[in-house]
């Protein structure tokens, strides 16, 4: 074991809940939560507020090498992403657009490598979870606890939706629906590091699940490591 514990990876497509049960067993545990997702979409940012266009390699390459990432870890077990000091916040990080952006720039094998790198460096002592869509085939594929999230897409959808809904907006079901599908496609159809669960992961449908029993499902997988 790595001197401060285990090392937890949590994959799978968008919106199964990879967060909320990341984050939940993370602070049970003491532990740390980092959402890779957060770095591309900070990269996605970045190369916005720069006019790199998301489709310039060599542009998005050098975006990212000069970013310098630090993470602090937040009361409720998150690990709160830095670039250059300063935290980006979720009204810019969480725009529909920088998801979709995001979704773009990951599609860029050398500026993954420089990001899989800085995700090395937060988890190498243990005592993390991270939440990603290859954490645990690429970042780190000796992890000791893998889990992979699924859910159908209309499942997922109508989660966004109401998400969408308590917060005071009018969302286009559809619409929701079309990008889910259109990412999903994206992220398990790129050559770079594509979304696929590791032979060694434990997969589960989250769709019928409440977060609750997700919860106790991956509590499990890691409690049998724990002993
Ligand atoms: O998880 P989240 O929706 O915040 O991720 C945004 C985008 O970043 C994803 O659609 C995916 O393309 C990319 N991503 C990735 N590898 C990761 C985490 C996220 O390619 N480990």
């Amino acid at each position: 074991m790595r001197p401060n514990g285990l090392v937890i990876a949590i994959d799978g497509t968008a919106g199964t809940g990879k967060s909320s049960v990341g984050k939940a067993v993370a602070a049970q545990l003491g532990y740390g939560f980092l959402s890779t997702g957060e770095m591309y979409r900070a990269l996605a940012y970045t190369v916005f507020e720069k006019q790199v266009s998301a489709e310039d390699a060599d542009g998005v390459l050098q975006v990212a090498k000069q970013m310098v990432f630090s993470f602090e870890r937040q009361p409720d077990a998150k690990l709160r992403v830095l670039v250059d000091g300063v935290y980006l916040g979720p009204e810019k990080l969480h725009l529909e657009e920088t998801g979709n952006v995001a979704s773009k720039v990951s599609t860029n094998a050398a500026a993954r490598a420089v990001l899989t790198a800085k995700m090395r460096e937060a988890g190498e002592k243990g005592g993390i979870i991270m939440e990603g869509r290859d954490i645990g085939t690429v970042v780190f594929p000796d992890a000791d606890v893998k889990i992979y999230l699924d859910a159908s897409a209309k499942e997922r959808a109508n989660r966004r939706f109401k998400q969408l809904q308590e917060a005071g907006q009018t969302p286009d079901y559809d619409k929701i629906l079309a990008s889910i599908q259109e990412r999903d496609y994206r992220d398990s159809h790129r050559a770079a590091s594509p979304l696929k669960a590791a032979a060694d992961a434990v997969r589960i449908d989250t769709s019928d699940l409440t977060l609750e029993e997700v919860i106790t499902r991956v509590r499990k997988e890691i409690d049998c490591k724990i002993g």
